[in-house]
């Protein structure tokens, strides 16, 4: 191993940046030349490669989104743009490659590497959560941590003017920043599409509050969650309880930026290093994550999408912690 690039693909995440700073200084200590891919796949197409240097990561740590950029690439999706990426990767005589992204990102990456003689390691870089082998991913914790501030100003003004707000979380198809930004904030109902959901019954609960002068409701909806988020949570709320001061808050973008928390910096650093030290063990097409606090590797292939099973249990927690 002599030569190595890292890149962040697909959906951004605080915390890229720390772990970009952690492949390039650990590459650097091990000798090797590390390139910096910009804008994800995209880059590995165009060529858009340049050599870092230990300073080139200095004073990034702390900072959201990925200086490498990031970028969605249909080309990639084909087998003849991947063939060009590999020439581009050829010419920088590069032998192994750090993907941070998401699931889509390790499809591409699994692909790559059963098409081509490059060994790739993933990072799990995703506000999300969404990802198999791994309990956490860069960015889930600031990004819950940016919701929970937010929920808990809308709460204020809610608390002034006795209003119940509806808050649509991101999360894609998943809804774990929806379940901890409602337990955390003290959200009377969390709607996510990993379980069902009937309107009908939160609307009657919310007359029996109103019967019992509970006035602040804050109901927390995945933006992926089947009911059709917040807008048409709202809508039906608003029908059958026209009396509510019902208001809507998408809280959007806020929570892919910003500065990473301390978890995730920890989290970015400590993959970033492990990425360098699996390449140089000969390790290959693996994603690397983090379970029960040890590093764990999962085959690309295996750590797509999971659409893991919500305890019940912590669906209790809401209902009774809010009642
Ligand atoms: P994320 O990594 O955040 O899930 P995307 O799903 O947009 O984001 O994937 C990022 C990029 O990975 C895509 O733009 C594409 O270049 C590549 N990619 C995703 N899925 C595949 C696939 N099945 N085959 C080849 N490349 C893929």
């Amino acid at each position: 191993l002599n030569n190595i690039a890292v890149l962040t693909s697909g959906g951004d995440a605080p915390g890229m940046n720390a772990a970009v700073r952690a492949v390039v200084r650990t590459g650097i200590y091990h000798q090797l030349n590390v390139f910096g891919v910009m804008y994800g796949y995209r880059g590995m197409l165009t060529n858009d490669i340049f050599q870092m240097e230990s300073k080139s990561v200095a004073n990034i740590i702390q900072r959201g989104g990925t200086i490498l950029k990031t970028a969605r690439c249909k080309e990639f999706y084909e087998y003849e743009g991947r063939k060009k990426a590999y020439e581009n990767l050829k010419k920088h005589n590069i032998d192994g490659i750090v993907v941070i992204g998401g699931d889509g990102s390790f499809n591409g990456a699994q692909k790559f590497s059963q098409e081509f003689d490059i060994p790739c390691i993933g990072l799990p870089g995703t506000i999300d959560k969404d990802i198999a082998g791994t309990d956490s991913t860069i960015g889930f914790d600031t990004a819950v941590n940016t919701a929970i501030e937010a929920i808990d100003k809308i709460r204020d003004t809610a608390d002034a003017h006795d209003r119940l707000f509806v808050i649509e979380v991101m999360g894609r198809d998943a809804g774990y920043i929806a379940l901890h930004s409602g337990i955390s904030t003290g959200a009377e109902h969390v709607l996510m599409p990993e379980r069902k959901t009937e309107v009908n019954e939160i609307i009657e609960e919310l007359q029996a509050n109103e019967r019992r002068k509970k006035l602040v409701n804050l109901i927390v909806v995945a933006e992926g969650d089947e009911t059709g988020g917040a807008n048409e949570v709202a809508r039906r709320i608003k029908e059958s309880c026209p009396q509510l001061d019902t208001r809507v808050t998408i809280l959007g973008h806020i929570q892919r930026g910003g500065s990473p928390t301390c978890q995730d910096r920890i989290l970015a650093s400590r993959l970033g290093y492990a990425a360098v030290e699996a390449l140089r063990e000969g390790i290959h097409n693996v994603m690397i994550g983090v379970v029960n606090d040890k590093i764990q590797y999962t085959p690309l292939d295996k750590a797509v999408k999971a659409k893991q099973e919500i305890d019940p249990e912590w669906f209790k927690i809401v209902k009774i912690l809010a009642s």
